[in-house]
């Protein structure tokens, strides 16, 4: 290992396996430091909690929603984006502040209403998201993962026609770019998941996907830990990056309330906080905030809740079944930091669940939970080196960030093997 201490030198960065911190243990720093280690390279994991995984990365939707990656940002969007705002009881909510990173966003994000960049961000994000399966099933592969695996496929439901035929539409453009997927009625909905039979959410028909997976986020986290001690990494918890000191333009070490780290270089994977922390070294990163919700309550009739995943958009809710539970997440509110969970969008989920799924789980004491997606205008994730030679970002995966880790953490380690 040799330490890059002189950046007139001009040596490839990875010619050398390399001391690399990471900064951040949720699902996306914990898929690099595992990756940076598979790599050769010697690796520090810093996190502000007690353990792997607790923050935005804790109860998520649980999908491994490899071939719904289309942008938020699109025309569809962009023409709904009235109603969503005014509607009572709307899915999305936006709360101004006085903040200009939350105007930035929100300007940069209409700005990508655009059917190019909507197909482009779609092209690129299938693209991440195939390496992202292959990578993670390469881990599992290996050995046994407990982290509740399924590839058990997605059920999209649609309300009406009109939200079918956009559904359609996707379809038709991702079938150009190798996805798999079958449009169908209400028949067929019920036919592929029996469970919708009683259902009261009103659909007319849906897309299905066969190869969709799903897995907990919070035990992938776990995992991911286990095997970099395993592999020797290093992890610090309960330990908060204060500031990071650069030497002649380059990075030079970590200043957390535990004292200071010194390494060849550093991943900056922090989810929300990512642009507070790269602020200071003159990186700007549009990356904000979109907070959702998550309920986990106990399935007590197996039989009337879907084997699959479902995405009603409708009820504009996500269900997952995870072990002898169902995971429940929705909303996209856009109100800075705020973690509070908001008892109305539990009453919202709950009514959601048992009209999806009468009488199929024990709603009386579901676990509440509330996570901030770490969101770019684009839905494109920031992986690469930032304009600190040494330092490397990985963040801003939003409403995919389980999904895309594995392949995100691939590709931040190639391009740091290539220096
Ligand atoms: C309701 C909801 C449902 C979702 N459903 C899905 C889904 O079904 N599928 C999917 O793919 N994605 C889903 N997501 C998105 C996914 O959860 C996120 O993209 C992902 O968790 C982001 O991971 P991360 O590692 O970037 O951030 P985080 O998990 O937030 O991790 C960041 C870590 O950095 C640490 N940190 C921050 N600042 C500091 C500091 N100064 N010092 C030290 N440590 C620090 C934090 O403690 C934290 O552990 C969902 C999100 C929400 C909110």
């Amino acid at each position: 290992m040799l330490r890059l201490a002189n950046a007139e030198q001009r040596i490839p960065l990875a010619e050398f396996d390399m001391h690399i911190v990471v900064i951040g243990a949720g699902i996306v720093g914990c898929a690099t430091a595992y990756q940076l280690l598979r790599d050769g390279h010697t690796v520090e994991l810093v996190d502000a909690q007690a353990e792997a995984g607790r923050v935005s990365s804790f109860a998520n939707g649980a999908q491994l929603s490899y071939s719904y990656v289309e942008p938020l940002a699109s025309p569809a969007t962009l023409r709904a984006l009235p109603k969503l705002l005014f509607e009572k009881d709307s899915a999305l909510k936006f709360t101004p502040r006085l903040d200009w990173r939350q105007w930035a966003w929100g300007l940069h994000f209409l700005a990508a209403c655009r059917a190019a960049q909507t197909q482009s961000g779609t092209s690129a994000l299938l693209e991440l998201a195939q390496l992202s399966r292959q990578t993670l099933d390469a881990w599992m592969s290996e050995q046994a993962w407990e982290i509740d695996f399924a590839r058990n496929g997605k059920l999209v439901l649609c309300r009406d026609e009109k939200s079918l035929a956009l559904q359609a539409a996707q379809v038709r453009l991702q079938k150009s770019m190798g996805s798999k997927q079958e449009v169908l009625n209400a028949k067929q909905c019920i036919e592929r998941e029996p469970a919708l039979a009683a259902s009261q959410s009103a659909f007319v028909g849906g897309v299905w996907t066969a190869s969709e997976c799903m897995a907990d986020p919070y035990k992938l986290c776990q995992n991911l830990v286990q095997r970099i001690s395993t592999k020797a990494g290093v992890l610090r918890f309960s330990t908060q990056v204060q500031s990071i000191e650069l030497r002649q333009g380059r990075f030079h070490a970590l200043h957390t309330s535990c004292g200071k780290l010194q390494a060849d270089a550093c991943v900056i994977s922090s989810g929300a906080t990512t642009p507070a922390i790269c602020e200071p070294l003159g990186i700007r990163l549009p990356i904000y905030p979109i907070k959702g919700y998550s309920l986990t309550v106990p399935v007590i009739q197996p039989e009337r809740v879907a084997n699959c995943s479902i995405t009603d958009l409708g009820l504009k809710t996500v269900f997952a079944p995870l072990g002898n539970n169902l995971r429940v997440a929705a909303a996209a509110e856009i109100v800075g930091h705020d973690l509070t969970v908001a008892p109305k969008r539990v009453e919202q989920m709950l009514q959601a669940t048992e009209s999806l799924f009468p009488g199929a789980c024990d709603l009386s004491q579901p676990l509440t939970w509330a996570g901030l997606r770490p969101a770019t205008p684009s839905s494109l994730p920031i992986i690469g080196a930032s304009r600190v030679p040494n330092v490397f970002i990985n963040a801003g995966q939003g409403a995919l960030g389980l999904t895309l880790a594995a392949g995100s953490a691939a590709r931040l380690s190639k391009a740091i093997s290539q220096g």
